[in-house]
């Protein structure tokens, strides 16, 4: 083929065009680097002819990806000839034009299309936008516009973690978003194969992980894990047992479905914390061998590492992906701290902190993994301690764990909380199914650029990519899945793969309305974009009122976790949004009160006084049990005005509530005291109080 050739029309194309590169018209996700747009159309049909010069098992996997499409696309590939016109060509081609191993080209005139990449991850991704591309032809087939796209990804890894622990999904249901995963060109499935809430991974050396391990008496998470006499397991085909595992053979086929549709699994095995099922079915393996010991491995056990070694072993044969993914999150460091068996590890490695045991374990994993060609993966906490050398730290906690890996000069995938937790809601709370809190809508994910500011260069090239990820506490059905992670995953590809200049939330809005339908027309079931709340009214523009910028003193302090403006933040008029972590609400967990005065300078005439709080069950923030406001004109003798008791109540799982008081009256100080009550935990949050 006359690469060159192509090329040089490509050029030619781009500059008759002069088009803008996201502008109107541009309907990919995500977003290509260059793209520009002709008049014409060029027509798919039945006689359309697909040729490739890929070669072996490249061809072969493109073949199968093909098979599943429409026609004419399933009709096989066939070895490339000299150009024909009708024809569909994927050219392979090595040269400098594609210096990313993902890059491809796409040109499209009347009579040919024709992707060229210097891989098949290239080709593959330049067949995705073609597909795109594709429209319905009003009389038959579709017609795609004439077009010249160059481009390549931002990051080399773009990710979605899928927790299939807390509730067990099929291979189907994984099978399912895999396509669609690969459709925005998310190259990493990494699945969170083992939690406290069952293990889902056959091991044929350790059988009582599926046997036992991988089912629970109780269905829905939340009741299992606040169930009163603990948390129970049960044996595999128990009346009413729930949960699943993925046997060895159906994971080999899983893999093999992923990488024809370029997508590499990363498997998860939780160590040394989150590991209570395992310990569950194998309590000698916990610390003084209880039987119901908590999550943490005794780190001072060899039996230990000869688990989770051989665990390791069977892990590594069923997925070939360079990273093994190993938690290292939320261990409970406490235990070891009683235990003899660490405690004499501790003593004889010389290691003086808990944190360096844990440290002691993922160097010695890392290690094991490195031996056999393997890299490690872990959560930020695997930096405390001391990072083990060879590691990549994925940043959930905020970027802190990120910034500190590349500064050590290792690779880190950014992942906070903040912005690509998919497990908290994405529209106002009461518009929504239950879900764990938070706040994370579509147009939050986007705006994320995975580079923090104030990196080198040199630093920056550390940053591997980015992962958004769904936990499943609150998601036990496979509709909910899909709901939780449409179109969020599209905001998550555009952060990985388009440069922050070629962005536009504006235009990818307008695509991803029309992604909804189509993948409701495909039968997923994406939240309903257009029927979007967005942020809470309040939060939109400042409050007004008489409080403003009055002194308030605090009779109970703030929690500097949660301080918002410090000082000023309940009378300067920013009202907080969906969740109480976003910097507006200010918390309270000190005796369990808020008890604020606030001197409004000299005695005013008074008509409201009032304040909203959050609930947010799952973190045990509350509504207050106890309100009671009261004024002074001396700031000593205060009266009641108001005097609120109310039981707390665990439903509904997020709320907002006002508590006020209204009426006549006059006073210089303002005293506003809410109490949690003693049943559930006591945080309280407020963004205001609000006096007119
Ligand atoms: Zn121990």
């Amino acid at each position: 083929m006359k690469l060159l050739h192509h090329i040089r029309l490509i050029v030619l194309l781009a500059a008759l065009c002069g088009c803008g590169l996201t502008g109107s018209g541009q309907t990919i996700i995500p977003t290509p680097q260059e793209y520009s747009v002709g008049k014409d159309f060029f027509h798919i049909n039945d006689n359309t002819s697909l040729y490739t010069n890929l070669k072996g098992s490249e061809k072969s996997n493109l073949e199968e990806y093909l098979s599943s499409l429409p026609s004419p696309f399933n009709q096989g590939v066939q070895n490339y000839k000299k150009q024909q016109s009708n024809s569909i060509v994927f050219a392979l081609s090595p040269s400098r034009f594609h210096e990313s191993q993902e890059g491809y080209t796409l040109f499209v005139n009347t009579q040919q299309i024709i992707i060229t990449a210097s891989t098949s991850d290239g080709l593959f991704y330049g067949l995705q936008s073609l597909l795109q591309l594709m429209r319905p032809h009003p009389k038959k087939g579709f017609q795609v516009v004439c077009c010249a796209i160059n481009d390549k990804p931002r990051f080399d890894y773009r990710g979605i973690m899928l927790n299939v622990s807390r509730h067990f999904r099929s291979v189907d249901f994984i099978k399912k978003q895999i396509d669609v995963l690969a459709r925005y060109k998310i190259n990493r499935l990494h699945l969170h194969l083992t939690d406290a809430a069952g293990w889902r991974l056959e091991i044929k050396k350790y059988p009582r992980l599926t046997e036992f391990a991988a089912w629970r008496p109780v269905a829905k998470w939340k009741e299992w894990w606040f169930a009163k006499d603990g948390r129970q397991y049960c044996e595999e085909g128990t009346e009413g047992a729930y949960g699943g595992y993925y046997t060895q053979n159906e994971i080999r086929d899983l893999v093999k479905y992923a990488a024809s549709r370029h997508i590499t699994i990363i498997p998860e095995i939780e160590m040394p914390g989150h590991s209570e099922e395992v310990l569950a079915a194998y309590p000698e393996l916990a610390c003084n061998g209880n039987s119901r010991p908590g999550g943490e491995f005794c780190i001072g056990n060899e039996a230990t590492f000869t688990f989770l070694e051989e665990v390791l072993t069977e892990v590594m044969e069923l997925f070939p992906s360079e990273y093994i993914h190993i938690g290292g999150d939320e261990a409970n460091r406490k235990v070891w701290e009683s235990c003899p068996r660490c405690q004499t590890r501790m003593k004889a490695s010389g290691l003086k902190e808990s944190s360096q045991l844990q440290s002691y374990l993922i160097h010695r994993i890392e290690k094991f993994l490195n031996q056999h060609g393997r890299k490690l993966l872990g959560w930020d906490e695997i930096i405390e301690g001391g990072l083990a050398p060879n590691a990549t730290v994925m940043s959930w906690r905020g970027e802190e764990g990120g910034i500190k890996a590349v500064r050590a000069g290792q690779q880190t995938v950014m992942t906070p909380g903040s912005h690509c937790y998919f497990d908290a809601y994405q529209d106002a709370p009461y518009t929504q199914p239950e879900a764990i809190g938070g706040y994370l809508p579509l147009s939050k994910v986007y705006a994320y650029d995975p580079v923090p500011q104030g990196l080198t260069a040199e630093e920056s090239k550390l940053i591997y990519g980015v992962q958004a990820n769904l936990w499943a506490e609150y998601i036990p059905s496979d509709e909910q899945y899909e709901y939780m992670m449409y179109p969020r995953v599209m905001a998550l590809a555009e952060v990985g793969w388009t440069l922050p200049e070629h962005k536009s939330y504006k235009d990818f809005h307008a695509k991803a309305l029309k992604e909804v339908e189509w993948l409701q027309s495909q039968g997923y079931h994406p939240f309903p974009l257009k029927n979007e709340t967005g942020h809470r009214p309040e939060s939109l523009k400042p409050a007004e009122h008489l409080a403003i910028g009055k002194k308030v003193t605090y009779n109970a302090p703030y929690h500097p976790s949660y301080p918002a403006q410090g000082e000023s933040a309940l009378t300067d008029g920013a009202r907080g949004d969906w969740t109480y972590s976003d910097g507006n609400w200010q918390g309270f967990i000190s005796r369990q009160r808020l008890d604020v005065t606030i001197d409004l300078d000299s005695i005013t005439e008074l008509h409201s006084i009032e304040a909203d709080f959050i609930q947010v069950v799952g973190p045990e923030v509350f509504l207050p049990c106890e309100v009671i406001i009261s004024v002074s004109n001396d700031g000593k003798q205060f009266t009641e005005l108001l005097h609120i008791r109310r039981q707390a109540e665990r439903n509904p799982a997020v709320d907002f509530k006002k508590y006020g008081w209204q009426g006549k009256t006059q006073a210089r100080y303002v005293r506003y005291q809410a109490r949690a009550g003693k049943t559930y935990g006591g945080w309280i949050f407020t963004d205001e109080v609000i006096i007119n």
